[in-house]
């Protein structure tokens, strides 16, 4: 079986700074895999190396069996393939709800507009904001602009989710409708690399926990090992202070 995401022997400088040295895991079709560690172990270096918005420093990054690493692949090609959401949502101000979603459609995907309206609405109604369509970011609270900018990512018909902390910059009371849409697309077979503090969130979803400390993997399997019942002392130091 191709793996949705291999990474084989992974390292990241910037200048001096090795960011992630040596980082190795698959994620599967279907899986959800989390990602979890403290702040300034790597990472958002991780998941920006998974769809090239950093260009690794040596290693290998396969995408759905094509190699971002080989200096032949079509890089815009593959990245289509990948939806990024950030914890900062990004949409575009002057915009519409509507129209941050079918932006990239229309640019990217050159769908005509009737097909790129249709789909965003569709969207924009699964992630429970099909009400907000008319609506710009600054009238939106931040779950909502968040979902938006899920459905934007979905409406390009990816093959593969990337999260990083999509709910980090979130009110408390808001952080859990977003993560209620992340867990029916889990459900649906999505297939997500989500990097996050949610404990309670990856314990119930994920397939497989990745625990990150200093650049390099100290620890990782199921949520029920990882996260219940820790064998590296920096996991559990990370834990405690999280839980
Ligand atoms: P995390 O997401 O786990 O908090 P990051 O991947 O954002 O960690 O950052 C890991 C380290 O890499 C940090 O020390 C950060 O300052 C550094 N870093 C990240 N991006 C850059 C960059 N573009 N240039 C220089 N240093 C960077
Ligand atoms: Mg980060």
């Amino acid at each position: 079986m191709t793996h949705a995401v291999e990474i084989r022997d992974l390292h990241k400088s910037f200048g001096a700074l090795s960011v992630l040295r040596g980082i190795d895991f698959t994620v599967d079709p279907g899986q959800v895999v989390c990602v979890i560690g403290p702040s300034g172990s790597g990472k958002s270096t991780l998941l920006r190396c998974v769809n090239m918005l950093e260009t690794p420093t040596s290693g290998k990054v396969v995408v759905n069996g094509a190699e971002l690493t080989d200096p032949d692949c079509d890089i815009d090609a593959c990245r289509r393939t990948v939806g990024m959401v950030f914890q900062q949502f990004n949409l575009f101000p002057h915009m519409t709800a509507l129209q941050n979603v079918m932006i990239a459609q229309l640019r990217v995907l050159k769908r005509g507009k009737a097909d790129a309206e249709r789909i965003a609405r569709e969207n924009l109604e699964k992630v429970g904001v099909g009400d907000k369509a008319d609506a710009y970011p600054a009238q939106l609270s931040g779950g909502q602009q968040q979902r938006v900018a899920i459905a934007r990512a979905l409406a390009m018909d990816p093959s593969l989710m990337l999260f990083d902390e999509p709910t980090s910059a979130l009110d408390p009371e808001l952080v859990g409708d977003v993560l209620a849409v992340m867990r029916k697309l889990a459900q649906d077979g999505m297939t997500m690399l989500v990097v996050t503090h949610e404990m309670a969130f990856a314990r119930d979803v994920a397939d497989h926990v990745v625990f990150m400390d200093g650049g390099v993997i100290v620890e990782e399997g199921p949520p029920d090992r990882v996260i219940g019942d820790p064998q590296h002392p920096r996991t559990r130091t990370f834990l405690k202070r999280v839980l």
